[in-house]
C-alpha cells in the first residue's frame, strides 16, 4: 500500500469528491462583469446611507419581516393589506426620491457619476471661473464676513442653473469684481435677498430663490443655510454663504455644509475651483472632515 493513500486528508478528498471539483474558467469579461456589479453595488448602498433612502429601507425591511411574519402565521386580513400597499409602493418611492433621481440623473447626464460615487475624488469643474475671478470672490466673502453682511454666492459648475435665475431673480451678467458682489449684498438694496449666481466668469443673476433642504442641518441655522444646502443638494454647484448674524462664511457642496471655513479654506477651495481641480482635485470628503490643508 503506498504510502499517503489511506491518510485521513485522502479520505477527506474521496469522501467529498473534491478532487473532481473544477475551477471554472474566468474570462476577461466575467471580471469586468463582476467588478461592474461590484460598484453598482457600492454605488447603491453608499447611495442608501448617503440619502433619505436609508429610512425607507430600515422602513421597507420592517414590513417585509412584518408581512413573512404574518403569511406564516396565517393573519390574511394583514397579508392582504401589505400586499395592496407593496403594489403602489413602487410609485410611491418615485414619488418620494423624485429630488434624488433627478440629481443622480443629472449627474449621469453631465458625466459625473463619480461625483455621485463618492469613489473617485468629486469631479472637477471644467475651469468655469479664472482665478481672477476666484480672487474676487474670495475678497468680497472675507470683507462681507468682516462686516457681518448676509450673503449667498453660487458658482455654477455642469449643472445650468438657469431655470432659478429666469424664474426667481434678476438678471445681471456683469463681470465679477469684489465691489460689485459687495454692493448687491448690501443691506435693504433692492437685490441683497436671495443668491447671486456666478457662470462662466460672470455675474449672471441676483436675487435668486434656491430650493430650500429639507435636512436637519442645525437650529442654529436658519433659512439662507438651508437655501445653500438645498441649492448644492440640486445641482453640482458650489454655494458659499456668509452669515448675517456671525459673519462665518460656510460652504455647500453635494447637499453637505462645511461651516465656519476659514479664509484660507475658501481662498484653497475657490483657487481649486478655478483651476478645474487640475493641480489636485477637490477631495470634497477631505475638506468636509477639515482636512483640507494649503
Ligand atoms: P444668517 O446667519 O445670515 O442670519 P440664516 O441661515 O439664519 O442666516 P435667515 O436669518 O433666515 O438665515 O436669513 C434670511 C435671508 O436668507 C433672507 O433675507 C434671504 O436673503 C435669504 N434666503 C432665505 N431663503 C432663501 C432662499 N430660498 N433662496 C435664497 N435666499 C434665501
Ligand atoms: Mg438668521
Amino acid at each position: 500500500m503506498q504510502n499517503g493513500i489511506n491518510s485521513p486528508l485522502s479520505e477527506f478528498f474521496r469522501q467529498f469528491n473534491i478532487t473532481a471539483l473544477r475551477i471554472p474558467s474566468i474570462r476577461i469579461t466575467d471580471v469586468i462583469d463582476i467588478l461592474l456589479v461590484a460598484c453598482l453595488i457600492y454605488v447603491i448602498i453608499h447611495w442608501i446611507k448617503e440619502t433619505r433612502a436609508w429610512t425607507l429601507f430600515k422602513g421597507l425591511f420592517i414590513i417585509v419581516v412584518v408581512s413573512l411574519l404574518s403569511y406564516y402565521l396565517h393573519f390574511y386580513t394583514l397579508t392582504w393589506i401589505i400586499e395592496k400597499t407593496l403594489s403602489v409602493g413602487v410609485i410611491a418611492v418615485i414619488i418620494i426620491f423624485q429630488p434624488e433621481l433627478r440629481k443622480a440623473l443629472e449627474h449621469i447626464g453631465t458625466g459625473t457619476v463619480t461625483g455621485i460615487t463618492g469613489i473617485l475624488p468629486t469631479t472637477p469643474s471644467e475651469g468655469k471661473i479664472s482665478l481672477e475671478t476666484a480672487n474676487e470672490i474670495y475678497k468680497a466673502c472675507v470683507n462681507l464676513s468682516a462686516e457681518k453682511t448676509g450673503a449667498l454666492i453660487v458658482i455654477e459648475q455642469h449643472v445650468p442653473m438657469g431655470d432659478l435665475a429666469k424664474n426667481s431673480g434678476v438678471i445681471i451678467d456683469g463681470d465679477v469684481s469684489a465691489q460689485l458682489l459687495q454692493n448687491i449684498f448690501v443691506n435693504k438694496t433692492p437685490l441683497h435677498d436671495g443668491a447671486v449666481i456666478i457662470r462662466n466668469n460672470k455675474i449672471a443673476a441676483a436675487s435668486c430663490i434656491l430650493p430650500v433642504t429639507q435636512k436637519e442641518i442645525g437650529q442654529e441655522l436658519g433659512t439662507r443655510h438651508r437655501a445653500a444646502v438645498g441649492g448644492s443638494e440640486n445641482s453640482d454647484a458650489y454655494v458659499i454663504v456668509v452669515s448675517e448674524e456671525t459673519g462665518k462664511i460656510s460652504i455647500a457642496k453635494e447637499g453637505r455644509l462645511k461651516k465656519g471655513v476659514s479664509p484660507q479654506e475658501l481662498k484653497s477651495v475657490l483657487e481649486r475651483i478655478a483651476d478645474g481641480g487640475k493641480s489636485q482635485a477637490i477631495n470634497i470628503n477631505k475638506l468636509w472632515k477639515g482636512k483640507l490643508k494649503k
